[in-house]
Parts: C-alpha cells; structure tokens; sequence
C-alpha cells in the first residue's frame, strides 16, 4: 500500500521528495489503523465510531509492508473507506485533501510515502483493540467476546480448508455465518445499537470478509 504508484511518482520527480505534497494518493488507498496514541481522537468525538471498522484477530488481509494476503495476529481498527471503497471517508479529493488533517491518525502523520521506515517500525506496535474502548460496557463487551469465541476466522479457515470435513463442515459454516448475521440484527432490533456502528463493534459481516479470500 506504501510503496507503488506514490512512490513511483516521486522517483520521477525527486526534487519533491522531501516533504508530504498531500497528493492523496496513500489516502486512496485505504484509511489508516489506530494506535493507543490515536485513542483520544475517538474518545473525544473528532473521528466518530461509526467511521471505523475493525479488521479481527486470524482475518486475512493484505500485509501493506509484506505486500501478500496474511491473517491478523491481532486485531485493527481502521477508519473506513467512502461507499465501502478504499478511498479514506474523510479523504476530499475537491477540498482539503483530508478534512480532518490537524487531528489526523498517527500513522497518517508518520508516513512518508518517499521513505517508509518510520511506518513499518510503527505498523503492529501499540495497535488500539476494541477491548481498549469497549471493556467498560460490560453487556457490549461479553457480546464482542462471544462473537469473537464463535466466529474465529481462523476456525472458518480450518473448516473451509478440511479435507474431509464434507456435509458436517459446511453445515457448522452455515451456522456460524447465521450466528455472525443474526447477533448484529439483534443488537439493533432489542439494544437500539446504529446500524453503522456494527463493523467496528463486530467486524466486518463475516460473510464479507471470507468471501473470494478462503
Ligand atoms: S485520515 Fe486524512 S490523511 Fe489519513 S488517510 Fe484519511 S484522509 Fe488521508
């Protein structure tokens, strides 16, 4: 994610290779991960929850450093992309460029697209989890247990990856991807949780996170 069509535009023009020119480009690509220094930008309000979204433990994704699909170690939460795209919600392509930039994520301040050390030294330290924000609304955070308990990528891996798992694989695949999609219904039916608050609470809906990845 790093490297690539920003760094290539910078190799052609080096002179400007020095200083952030807000050009936007690491801003289509995806929105960035939180770390504990960021917390104080969503307890106060500045980045909303529900422009988050959190990548769980064993999901696989794209490594931006190693450039590869790999599973999580640990969980992130990223700021969501415009209309389900990469493009970073508050990234404003007419305007500003980043419509939050004095209160933007550390990592966005770090990275320099022309000299990537500093962001793969920062990428997995301090990652902000759910456990940090969430913990202290007990009901919420058993629910988040549980979920995570019952619908672990890395046992929707193993299943899908079982040879000879056959009828009894696919049916316990059924029932945890019914699991995954009736608990963030009930929570917005009978808790009156938003409806946009649900990625960032519980992933991203499984379904839509296994598919055409396992
Ligand atoms: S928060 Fe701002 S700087 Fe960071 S990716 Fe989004 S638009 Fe770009």
């Amino acid at each position: 994610m790093f490297r690539t069509r920003a760094i290539d535009q910078m190799s052609m023009n080096p002179s400007s290779s020095t200083e952030c020119r807000r050009c936007g480009i690491c801003c289509e690509k995806g929105g960035p991960a939180f770390h504990v220094e960021d917390r104080m930008l969503i307890d106060s309000g500045l980045i909303p929850a529900k422009h988050l979204y959190t990548l769980r433990k064993g999901e696989l994704v794209n490594d931006s450093i190693r450039g590869c699909l790999l599973p999580l170690e640990s969980e992130m939460i990223k700021i969501k992309g415009r209309n389900r795209a990469w493009t970073c919600v508050f990234f404003d392509k007419s305007g500003p460029a980043c419509r939050i930039y004095e209160h933007r994520p550390l990592e966005c301040r770090i990275l320099k697209c022309w000299d990537t050390r500093d962001i793969e030294a920062l990428y997995s330290q301090n990652r902000l989890m759910r456990e940090d924000l969430l913990s202290g609304i007990p009901a919420l955070w058993s629910l988040i247990e549980d979920h995570d308990l019952r619908c672990s990528h890395v046992t929707v891996r193993n299943l899908l990856d079982s040879k000879s798992g056959g009828a009894d694989a696919k049916k316990t695949i059924q029932e945890i991807l019914e699991y995954d999609r009736s608990i963030r219904i009930l929570v917005v039916e009978k808790a009156g949780v938003e409806s946009n608050l649900l990625d960032f609470i519980f992933g991203r809906p499984l379904s839509e996170a296994i598919h055409g990845r396992y």
